[in-house]
């Protein structure tokens, strides 16, 4: 089979401006780029080469190779990210060269006055040399002027040009507008000094963590057969430190057994920001998996929203910052019905 698109993943963020989508307070470029790659690599399993992995739109963060390994997938820094003529030569590239190649476009703020609608968002195109869909010149992704610059709208339109059920419904974004955005959008800037009081985890913690903070990584004890989440490399059972398989266990469709809401005041300081921007915060206990239940802070929803009995997804979100950086970790956001495998039409 011909070079072609494997697949891809749309993300578009649940808020608008009232004329596009924007961003929420705890979404950045990170996460954007994060949930589209996940939402494509969750059609299928990853690819087992390294792939090359072609920005559009934005720098890449330190943290995306990290997402992508804990993916199962993984990616090689393109030399030529800072390639001139963004989208149509990302793709362009991709169409060319040989092996697995990501093209990664996030849509950010700075090019709002470039990029017409749908606003901000991400999208994960994967290349391969067994495509399932040959991919189409990319001559249809440079339309507008300065669509090259993050090109979120000229993306969507090179994949609508694609036989889109072979990439997926994930590949299709949500027609609805979206909600307000409550406070301001994120913005990219270093982040805020914080002084720590209660939710502070030290930087090694954070990410030997990783795995059962932004995958839900479990162990499973080979010796007693007991399931621990999240992973903490011992069995608390019966102590073997040998013989422990890690399993991923849902990131969607979690019940919720437990919710709060956090009053201004109530908050540990290192959230005092987002508090001041969009007010009171949820914090829910859900089980994901039989005896496995993790607290996750909602994003995207009300307090009407969310409550004892529902079904949450999760998603990669800004935490808070510490030490001149963001920490990252899953949230919860009010499930949807849409399945990854259904078709598009
Ligand atoms: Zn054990």
């Amino acid at each position: 089979m011909a070079r072609g698109i494997v697949r891809a993943g749309v993300y578009l963020p649940a808020f608008t401006d009232g004329r596009r989508r924007v961003r929420g307070p705890d979404e950045d470029d990170f996460t954007l780029a994060a949930t589209a790659l996940e939402r494509a690599v969750g059609l299928g399993a990853g690819p087992a080469n390294e792939a090359a992995l072609l920005p559009v739109g934005f720098a890449v963060p330190p943290e995306l190779p990290i997402f992508a390994r804990l993916l199962g997938t993984s990616l090689r820094l393109d030399d030529a990210s800072g390639r001139p003529g963004g989208l149509a030569a990302a793709i362009a590239d991709a169409s060319r060269r040989r092996g697995p190649a990501w093209v990664v476009v996030v849509a950010s703020d700075r090019d709002r006055s470039a990029v017409g609608p749908p606003g901000e968002g991400a999208v994960a195109i994967l290349f391969d040399d067994e495509g399932a869909v040959a991919a189409p010149e990319p001559d249809g992704a440079t339309p507008a002027p300065g669509a090259a610059e993050g090109g979120l709208g000229a993306a969507l339109a090179y994949l609508s040009s694609v036989r889109r059920d072979a990439v997926g419904a994930r590949a299709r974004p949500d027609p609805t507008l979206g909600r307000p955005v409550p406070g301001a959008p994120a913005d990219d800037r270093p982040p805020p000094p914080s002084v720590s009081q209660g939710a502070f985890v030290p930087a090694p913690r954070y990410a030997e963590s990783q795995p059962s903070r932004w995958r839900f990584v479990a162990e499973r004890c080979a010796a007693c057969g007991l399931r621990t989440f999240p992973a903490r490399g011992r069995c608390p059972s019966c102590g073997a430190a040998e013989g422990l398989r890690r399993e991923s266990l849902p990131t969607e469709g979690g019940q919720v057994v437990a919710a709060t809401w956090i009053a201004p005041g109530g908050q540990p300081t290192e959230f005092d920001a987002q508090v001041e921007g969009s007010g009171p915060y949820g914090v829910v206990l859900a089980e994901i998996a039989p005896d496995a239940r993790v607290t996750l802070m909602v994003a995207d929803a009300g307090r009407d929203e969310i409550a004892v009995g529902c079904r949450v997804d999760t998603v990669l979100r800004r935490l808070y910052p510490i030490e001149g950086a963001w920490r990252y970790g899953r949230k919860a956001v009010p499930a949807t019905a849409a399945g990854a495998s259904a078709p598009i039409r």
